[in-house]
């Protein structure tokens, strides 16, 4: 079975198409399942790529009524929680406050100011080794997992969005976040997302993969949709990808319990 469980909303600003219309999209592609899991709201209007904290009742009004509206097709209601050292004790009482199927963690943002998929943020790529923003990204996302906070991972290697990337192995940079994946038994996803920026390549990287089958990590195959032709993009290729790195399951969530399932 295939499920789409990294999707946004018109609420975070710069995504298009009403939940209605990405879950006929959904429909249309044969997903057995939907997630919706738009940006997190912070406890003050933080940036601008995301919901209001008053915005948050809206978006769980709409899940129900997407849930009302699609009764064959199950509706998961999730979050993509940005990982930000401060906000620890946010993100758990948004976790306890609603019954969220899954969170997302992710790192977008390595200083408290550089969001490193912005693409209004480029020049600062020119003020620092690409080395360091590495190092940074990736010792943010160990405390990430570490932090236990989230059900799985978002986009692993979104640092290399733009296409920077070091010289050398690559194993340095994301070792530790694989160990502290598997210690905590945390998931990650196969992001399609990274297909369709520079990079041209989905996240992680195929090597990152193989060593995450290895390990065991359990996995999904999200498209990170930000519009309805979006939903479920590049699925054929990433279910072919998983397949040659070793992955035989997937992980669904329902009410926070990973559901292991075979990919069929
Ligand atoms: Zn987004
Ligand atoms: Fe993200
Ligand atoms: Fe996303
Ligand atoms: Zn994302």
């Amino acid at each position: 079975m295939r499920f789409d469980y990294h999707t946004h909303t018109p609420l975070c600003r710069h995504a298009q198409g009403s939940p209605a219309e990405m879950i006929a999209a959904a429909q249309a592609a044969g997903l057995a399942e939907y997630g919706i899991s738009d940006h997190n709201p912070m406890p003050t209007q933080f940036d601008q790529w995301r919901m209001a904290p008053h915005e948050l009742p809206q978006y769980l009004a709409w899940v129900e009524q997407a849930r009302a509206a699609a009764p064959n097709l199950p509706i998961r209601l999730g979050l993509e929680c940005d990982f930000i050292p401060g906000y620890e004790d946010h993100i758990r009482s948004l976790a306890t406050a609603h019954p969220w199927d899954y969170l997302i963690g992710s790192v977008h943002y390595i200083h408290t100011d550089w969001d490193v998929d912005s693409p209004f943020k480029l020049d600062r790529w020119n003020q620092q080794p690409v080395e360091d923003v590495w190092s940074a990204y990736f010792a943010r996302l160990e405390q990430a997992v570490e932090s236990r906070l989230f059900d799985f991972i978002g986009h692993l290697d979104l640092v290399k969005k733009f296409g920077h990337l070091p010289n050398g192995d690559l194993r340095r940079f994301y070792r530790g976040t694989l160990d502290r994946l598997e210690a905590t038994g945390t998931a990650i996803e196969l992001n399609t997302a990274g297909w369709r920026k520079p990079a041209a390549q989905a996240y992680p990287s195929p090597e990152i993969l193989r060593e995450a089958c290895r390990r065991g990590i359990p996995i999904l195959v999200n498209s990170d949709a930000h519009a309805p032709a979006e939903v479920a993009a590049d699925f054929d290729r990433a279910y072919r990808i998983l397949h040659e790195v070793g992955y035989r399951s997937l992980v669904r969530f329902q009410q926070r319990e990973p559901i292991p399932t075979p990919i069929g």
